[in-house]
């Protein structure tokens, strides 16, 4: 496995008697793509604005390879945080070389690096457009290339594709892939859409400031959103008698028999050994929208 990037140990941050970050602990390794995962109010923000310095922890502790003094962090990170930072009266082009100077010294080392970004970040076309006339998707493309001036070795985003259309979301995804497999950037992503959790590497679950799930998308799935396998047999009678017998758990809805948590193997038993009495069958995979709903929302029960 790869080594850790970012360790974050007991992170725990109040506003008043509100806990909105609580005993957070959980470790990045190199080059992954890490989900931090949660509704609305969750701390996803919080933890992101500790994490790159803009705030204050009150317990806990956090090292970025090793090192926890906030200077080396800033010169290491890049941030694309929630709302827009873009300055709309400059041009995209004034934008970044701003950035750059925090970075590099000479005029001519920031140019390069401003072509450079052009090219990767796909934006030659509209470079001299002011900030505010560009659409969102436009916006997020320069934010992201922005946080990527200083060629971070892991890049934080929160929430970079909500409110955005569809072919913009598309877009953003795009270029985190990119940066992943050309530069093996390490990707921290803040979402509250589920699907897009589905590629990542390790994702991290947090409600109420706690987190209360971790793990490989896989393995979310294969502890909280078990398969879902639906029969219609000809015969309900019979098939209900064969589901008792074997002791299997179900429930009817409709006409069709429901069985919760049946790997593919067991599944293709019960079809085999009722094979005249298949109407039709149908075998739902989980999906990390179902590991939300049990980790997030069954925690409501
Ligand atoms: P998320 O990004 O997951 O939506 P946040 O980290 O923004 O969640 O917020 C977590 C909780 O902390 C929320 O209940 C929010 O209202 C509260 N909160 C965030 N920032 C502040 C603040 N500066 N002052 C008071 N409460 C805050
Ligand atoms: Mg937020």
């Amino acid at each position: 496995m790869n080594e850790i990037i970012l360790k974050v140990e007991n992170l725990t941050k109040k506003f008043g008697t509100l806990t909105a970050v609580n005993n957070v602990s959980f470790e990045v390794r190199k080059g992954q793509f890490f989900a931090f995962l949660g509704p609305n109010g969750a701390g996803k923000s919080t933890t992101i604005k500790i994490l790159t310095t803009l705030l204050q922890q009150d317990k806990g502790n956090f090292y970025l390879n090793n090192q926890n003094d906030d200077i080396y962090i800033r010169k290491n990170i890049g941030v694309v945080f929630q709302e827009n930072v873009l300055d709309g009266f400059l041009t995209v082009k004034e934008n970044l070389l701003y950035r750059g100077a925090l970075f590099l010294k000479t005029r001519e080392e920031i140019i390069k690096r401003y072509n450079e970004l052009k090219v990767q970040f796909e934006f030659e076309s509209f470079e001299n457009k002011q900030c505010r006339f560009l659409s969102g998707g436009q916006a997020r493309r320069v934010e992201i290339a922005k946080a990527f001036f200083g060629n971070p070795e892991i890049l934080f985003l929160d929430e970079p594709t909500t409110g955005l259309d569809p072919e913009s979301r598309k877009m953003v995804w795009q270029i985190l892939d990119e940066l992943r497999k050309q530069k093996n950037t390490t990707i921290f992503l803040t979402t509250h859409y589920m699907e897009e959790t589905n590629d990542a590497d390790y994702v991290v679950i947090i409600n109420k400031g706690k987190i209360v799930a971790n793990g490989s998308p896989y393995e979310l799935k294969e502890t909280f959103a078990k398969d879902v396998f639906k029969v219609v047999p000809n015969n309900k009678a019979e098939y209900a008698n064969y589901l008792k017998a074997k002791n299997i758990t179900h429930k009817k809805i409709a006409d069709s028999y429901v069985v919760y948590g049946k790997d593919n193997r067991e599944c293709l038993d019960i079809l085999i050994e009722n094979k005249e009495n298949i109407k039709q069958f149908e075998l739902i995979k989980g999906t990390m929208d179902d590991v939300f709903i049990h980790v997030v929302e069954g925690g409501k029960k």
